[in-house]
């Protein structure tokens, strides 16, 4: 497995900067959350480390290697976006194994794969459904499974349980735990949902206006918020 360093990122688009210099360090098999109000640049973040966006300057390593001009498929990370993305004609076990399957993945090997991730997520009973079959929490767990079955050395989350009601959300936070517990893959998960990151983080990043305000435990911020930004936003008395 693999932590990943951000290093001095800057990005901007159009001449406008929203990520001004910002430096993390994740640990292997950490659970990171960058947490932050609307707009703040998570998903740029995200999007960055996935290879969907370059930088403006700055590196992203993942592992000891430097990634900045890596494909995004080459780059061993599976992300599990907001909308789930699942292809609404395939099956369950399609969806899963399909991004294999464009990698040239033999038959056998898939079907392992997807049963192995399955067995995780409880979907065995599923694999034949259709997305539309699915409820909105059966549907997140395709999602994770689509990302489990690449084995990647990182996962990165963006808002996967927005959509979801609010039962639902703490059942599935629940759930996202279990499985980093089992399989301790490196994971970058963003949310603008205090709760949410103070329940599920190791490391919680919160971000502002394309700046990191702090970064620490859960309790670290609770206890000693940097400023008066964090203690507003995590909630503890300034
Ligand atoms: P968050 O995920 O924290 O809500 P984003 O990373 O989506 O924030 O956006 C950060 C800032 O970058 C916002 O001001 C947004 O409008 C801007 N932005 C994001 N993507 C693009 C893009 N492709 N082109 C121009 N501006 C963008
Ligand atoms: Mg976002």
């Amino acid at each position: 497995m693999a932590g990943v360093s951000i290093q001095n990122v800057e990005k901007a688009f159009g001449g406008v900067r929203v990520i001004h210099g910002i430096d993390i360090e994740i640990a292997d098999g950490a659970f990171v959350v960058l947490v932050g109000p609307s707009g703040c640049g998570k998903s740029t973040l995200l999007r960055i480390i996935a290879g969907l966006e370059d930088v403006t300057s700055g590196a992203i390593m993942i592992g000891d290697t430097e990634v900045n001009d890596m494909a995004p498929k080459d780059r061993d990370i599976a992300m599990v976006f907001q909308n789930y993305g699942l292809y609404p004609h395939m099956t369950v076990a399609q969806n899963m194994g399909f991004a294999l399957k464009l990698a040239g993945v033999n038959k056998a090997e898939i079907a392992k794969r997807v049963g192995n991730a399955a067995d995780i997520l409880n979907l065995d009973a599923l694999l034949d459904r259709f997305p539309r079959q699915l409820s909105g929490g059966q549907r997140q767990r395709v999602a994770m499974g689509r990302a489990i079955v690449r084995n990647p050395q990182v996962f990165l989350f963006d808002e996967p349980l927005s959509n979801l009601d609010a039962k639902l959300r703490v059942q599935m936070r629940a759930e996202i735990k279990q499985l980093h517990q089992r399989l301790k893959v490196t994971t970058v998960y963003v949310t603008h949902d205090q709760i949410e990151a103070m329940t599920m983080a190791d490391v919680i990043v919160v971000m502002h206006d394309g700046v990191v305000k702090q970064a620490g435990s859960p309790l670290d911020l609770y206890d000693t918020p940097a400023n008066l930004f964090v203690a507003g936003f995590i909630g503890s008395p300034a």
